[in-house]
């Protein structure tokens, strides 16, 4: 047996079957390229799905780490901790917030995000105010809050009960969101690029148009940031596209360059709501994270890697769209920065598995979409790289 098939025979014996897992045994990164534990190179246009926005082991967070690592790991959220203290002035700096819970992950995250929607609706309007309505389609996590509040039937099947309170309705679709309001709503919850439902953009006024529902009936307007934020889409968050502030954001995957970090960023009239004892995590904005955290965002913002974003995104674009014209099995390229999605009218999973034994990572969601999730690092040479592999791929199910 190789060593990669060894690994796999003792990962399927001892590790939850919680991911239908490919054939890979990831050992080392560098930028855009992962290695296998055979030595085998993969051009990574996954990204730990949209983890590794600055590519593998940026050096600056690698050395962020490794200096925070050398003077404290952990010590307890009932002490001040400066690189969480720093963190939170650098994201309330950069975005329209106020105040940041830290935690570990993008369902934390968003946990803290229901949690604070309830407390406060419940404690200044009155006491049955604790709906959320989200999108079909949408993704925000894996707890029970999480698949509760995820539009996706298929993250929630065997697990009832769930926690009552969320109501789904069509992404894009503004009249359906007015009639889903009744009094018991407290907030609408929304990713403002839906990412694992397929890549979906808001249709032009629709964010705009919940922001104006939100205001008119006194609802938290909530944004899941967790895969479009820290740069992905060009500015540094989502919502700056259009120019639509909410009220609480959420954001984790790319915060801290790979390592797990989770954030809630809220207004201070909503933050408020949460006080000492209502909340909290062991672990959140410790103080190796939160170095990491820093170093990750100092990164984005200082070293052009937004400017990369923005050239590289649509040059991926155009040349996806040119594939189109050859490929008609192709029916839509979209995207915003480095999230781009390539629908298909076939099903897209055996040439995700092709693409592995050619090198090369991306992925597939809702059956029919492949995803591009590249480090917002990447360089036009990559992408022609990627593109190649690609069209060999294309050509061979044309034939
Ligand atoms: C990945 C993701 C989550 C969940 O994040 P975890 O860190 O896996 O808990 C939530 N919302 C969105 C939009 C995501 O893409």
């Amino acid at each position: 047996m190789s060593t990669t098939e060894t690994w796999i025979a003792r990962g399927l014996t001892h590790v939850a079957a919680t991911y239908g897992r490919y054939p890979l045994v990831a050992v080392r990164g560098q930028g855009s390229w992962l290695w296998d534990v055979d030595g085998k190179k993969y051009l990574d246009f996954l990204s730990g799905v949209a983890v590794n926005n600055l590519g593998h082991c940026h050096p600056k967070v690698v050395a962020a780490l490794r200096e925070q690592a050398e003077k404290l790991l952990h010590c307890s959220n009932f002490y001040h901790i400066p690189q969480q203290i720093e963190l939170a002035e650098l994201l309330c700096e950069h975005s329209f917030g106020d105040r940041v819970f830290f935690c570990n992950s993008g369902v934390e995250a968003n946990e803290a995000a229901i949690k604070l929607a309830r407390k406060y609706s419940v404690e200044t309007h009155a006491p049955e105010r604790s709906e959320i309505v989200t999108a079909l389609a949408s993704f925000h996590g894996r707890t029970l809050a999480g698949i509760s509040a995820t539009g996706q039937e298929k993250v929630k099947a065997g697990f009832s009960p769930l926690l009552p309170g969320f109501k789904h309705v069509p992404f894009g679709d503004i009249t359906a969101l007015r009639a889903a309001i009744t009094p018991q709503c407290c907030a609408i919850m929304l990713e403002p690029v839906q990412g694992e439902g397929g890549v979906n953009l808001p249709p032009a006024g629709y964010l705009q148009a919940v922001r104006e529902l939100c205001d008119e009936h006194q609802l938290l307007l909530i944004f899941d940031e967790v895969q479009v934020g820290c740069g992905r889409t060009g500015s540094l968050f989502a919502y700056q596209q259009e120019e639509v502030e909410p009220d609480v954001m959420t954001l984790a995957k790319a915060l801290a360059g790979g390592p797990p970090i989770g954030a809630m960023v809220a207004k201070e009239k909503y933050a408020a709501a949460l006080g000492p004892g209502s909340h909290g995590s062991t672990f959140g904005g410790n103080p190796l994270m939160a170095a990491a955290g820093l170093a990750a965002l100092k990164t984005i913002l200082e070293d052009g890697v937004l400017k990369n974003c923005v050239a590289m995104g649509s040059y991926l674009r155009e040349r996806l769209e040119t594939l189109q014209e050859k490929f008609p099995f192709i029916v839509e390229v979209r995207g915003r920065g480095l999230i781009i999605g390539l629908e298909l009218s076939i099903a897209g999973g055996e040439m995700v598995k092709t693409a592995l034994e050619r090198g090369l990572l991306i992925n597939c969601t809702v059956d029919r979409v492949l995803r591009f999730l590249p480090p917002l690092t990447v360089s036009q040479d990559e992408i022609d790289q990627m593109l190649e592999i690609l069209s060999g791929i294309f050509t061979d199910y044309q034939e």
